[in-house]
């Protein structure tokens, strides 16, 4: 059966094939050694980001990857009973994000650089989340995937970062951008007063923060329903897995929906797994 999701694996990149020549068969003995019964991994409509982990190819090794079968692939897994989950990242598709021009603007209306290997991007741009989520749709037709993992599916901002003593009142916080002022005022009635003294985000964070997060968070709920319709369009017991801050409330207060809109109360009924990121 492939619905357990006990034990996973992300793939990020396809090493395994080309550095260290391993076949599907082999592969997948190894995955069933270590009782595998689901790995999340790219294919051609879903193509890595390069994050801390690089996805690229070196060029001299791309003939390798060029007999590199995505089909028999999930096909060798199909018949190990192990789950195929595409990874759809939604933040930060850089080409994308120089098409629509979505960089995320903080509290002080400052806009995001990027860190290290880290820029997110602004979530209510809808042309960017069609586009984003177009690719699901295509990898779904051809792959009829058991389902998707999706990355980076929250506010911006490198979590990474946040240390023992980091001050949440002082951490840049998204989006302040235009349109999401716009979209914050559709979805609340509340009206941003706008004068060259004001900052709007210091504005929103003092007086109408609660329902600021409140936005933020069904912003993110609507993408992952997005995404989740696409599934279910293909496979009905298609899964949702969510890659989810590790801020729980007791150690970090509503920071979690504060700071990257991500609500499990509210996710829970639209995500079946989620990947808590309880690594440092
Ligand atoms: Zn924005």
């Amino acid at each position: 059966m492939r619905d357990t999701f006990r034990f996973g694996l992300k793939v990020p990149d396809s090493d395994w094939f080309w550095k260290y020549n391993l076949n599907y068969e082999e592969a997948i003995e190894k995955l069933k050694y270590m009782g595998v019964d689901f790995v999340m991994c790219h294919n051609h409509h879903l193509p890595g980001i390069d994050t801390a982990v690089p996805g690229e190819v070196p060029k001299e090794m791309q003939y390798k990857m060029d007999a590199f079968d995505e089909m028999a692939f999930r096909n060798a897994l199909w018949e190990a009973d192990i789950a195929y989950i595409g990874q759809a990242g939604f933040g930060f598709d850089e080409k994308l994000m120089e098409q629509f021009g979505n960089y995320p603007v903080n509290q002080h209306g400052k806009r995001m650089e990027k860190t290290d290997w880290y820029i997110g991007a602004c979530p209510t741009c809808d042309e960017y989340v069609d586009a984003r989520v177009d690719m699901v749709e295509e990898a779904m037709k051809e792959f009829d995937m058991d389902g998707i993992f999706v990355g980076f599916m929250r506010y911006p901002g490198f979590w990474e970062l946040w240390l023992p003593g980091t001050d949440g009142e002082a951490w840049s916080e998204y989006c302040f951008c235009e349109r999401c002022l716009e979209k914050f005022e559709q979805f609340s009635g509340i009206h941003v007063p706008v004068s060259e003294e004001l900052v709007p985000g210091l504005w929103i964070r003092t007086h109408a923060r609660e329902k600021w997060t409140e936005f933020k968070c069904q912003v993110i709920y609507e993408i992952v329903s997005k995404y989740r319709t696409v599934v279910k369009k293909y496979n009905p017991d298609g899964k949702i897995i969510l890659n989810t801050v590790p801020f729980d409330i007791g150690h970090f207060g509503n920071y979690g929906k504060r700071i990257w809109g991500q609500d499990p109360e509210l996710l829970k009924d639209i995500v079946d797994v989620f990947e808590v990121m309880g690594y440092h």
